[in-house]
């Protein structure tokens, strides 16, 4: 990755022309010089294209499905500071780390949705939610779920084996943005400000053996093309040496949240949908995830796009679901409809969510 450089690459996306997005929608395995003409300005006008060959190429492989999962907040408590995040350590808000029976509640309000995948998230903050605290809530609740996955701090490769030996099956590590020095303004203190461990987190995982892992930049702090390159760079390199492991990628965009910043480059609705099609163009296999952070209207649009997992109902705050409604979020939700609700409008379009697709028959034969 040292390897490109960050201008040089931008330049490179935005001198691609018509001719490089013709051949590249007209290649049979497309390259990542393909992937830069797809997400450069020289597409815009292939858009529908575009469109139309990820959703064929999406339906083929995953069928008229969609996967569902529910993020489960576990705590609010961080040590870093990140410019974009309403739990920042100097963000003066209540702190709370959810009890082994508010994680119970919390799960069973989720089982009861119907939920299978659920995605533990966490801050960083050692002392109190470190591997231990982990450890224990996914032995809490991996009777009830089949598919348990975690965004949390990055951890090292025993902690990851020790982790998945007790039915942990995905980590969610995304990088934020592959620009260094940008990286340093909204890092600047905590352990998180290390850009290379947390560089080198997806290796970790895959020296561990983790099913799957995510990847993605937060769209706002840099330029989304140039970070949407470096991420696919980044899953083409660990899909070529992890080539055991499944990967997603997933398109969060700057939401507003408590202290807020705002985007230093804006992507707009468009540029999303040019980006989830050149996603889908380049890999047949990889799992695009959409969230709540999305707004009604567009998650409902790009459902038939690409994307074949995304949440619903989703809550950011720890307790969010059933113990402390009111307290502060991460970030603000765009799209609040009901599981319900989402599931109705996708069954009106034909496709069927899905609430569990892995079956974790050793773990929950575990004590
Ligand atoms: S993004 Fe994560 S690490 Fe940064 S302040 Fe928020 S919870 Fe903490």
């Amino acid at each position: 990755m040292s390897q490109f450089d960050w201008d040089d690459t931008m330049q490179s996306i935005l001198g691609k022309t018509a001719v490089d997005v013709q051949h590249a929608l007209n290649s049979k395995k497309r390259t990542l010089e393909d992937f830069k003409a797809l997400i450069s300005p020289a597409a815009k006008p292939y858009l529908e294209e575009m469109a139309q060959l990820s959703s064929l190429i999406t339906k083929k492989r995953f069928g008229n499905t969609m996967h569902m999962y529910a993020p489960l907040y576990l705590s609010n408590e961080c040590q870093n500071i990140c410019t974009y995040c309403g739990f920042s350590l100097t963000n003066k808000i209540p702190r709370r780390t959810l009890t082994d029976e508010e994680i119970l509640k919390e799960a069973a309000f989720l089982k009861a949705k119907g939920y299978d995948h659920i995605l533990l998230v966490t801050g960083e903050a050692n002392r109190t939610v470190g591997v231990d605290y982990l450890n224990n809530a996914i032995q809490l609740i991996r009777s009830q779920f089949s598919n348990i996955s975690i965004e949390v701090q990055p951890l090292d490769q025993n902690e990851y084996e020790l982790l998945a030996s007790n039915g942990l099956y995905a980590v969610l590590v995304y990088q934020e943005t592959y620009h260094r020095e940008e990286y340093k303004k909204h890092h600047p203190k905590g352990k998180k400000s290390n850009f290379d461990y947390r560089l080198e987190t997806p290796d970790r995982l895959g020296k561990a053996g983790m099913h799957k892992i995510g990847l993605g930049a937060l769209f706002g702090l840099e330029d989304w093309r140039a970070d949407s390159f470096f991420t696919a760079l980044h899953l083409k390199y660990l899909q070529k040496t992890y080539w055991k492991t499944k990967y997603s990628i997933s398109f969060p965009r700057l939401r507003p949240f408590s202290g807020g910043l705002e985007p230093k480059v804006e992507m707009t609705d468009t540029d999303l949908v040019q980006l989830i099609c050149a996603y889908r163009l380049l890999d047949e296999d990889v799992e695009l995830s959409i969230s709540t952070r999305e707004r009604e209207v567009f998650r409902d649009h790009i459902v038939q796009l690409g994307i074949t997992s995304m949440s619903a109902e989703s809550k950011t705050n720890p307790g969010g679901y059933t113990i402390d409604k009111q307290s502060l979020e991460q970030f603000e939700i765009s799209d609040e409809r009901s599981t319900e609700t989402i599931s109705q409008m996708l069954k009106s379009q034909n496709i069927e969510p899905v609430w569990k697709d892995w079956e974790n028959d050793w773990i929950s034969a575990m004590p």
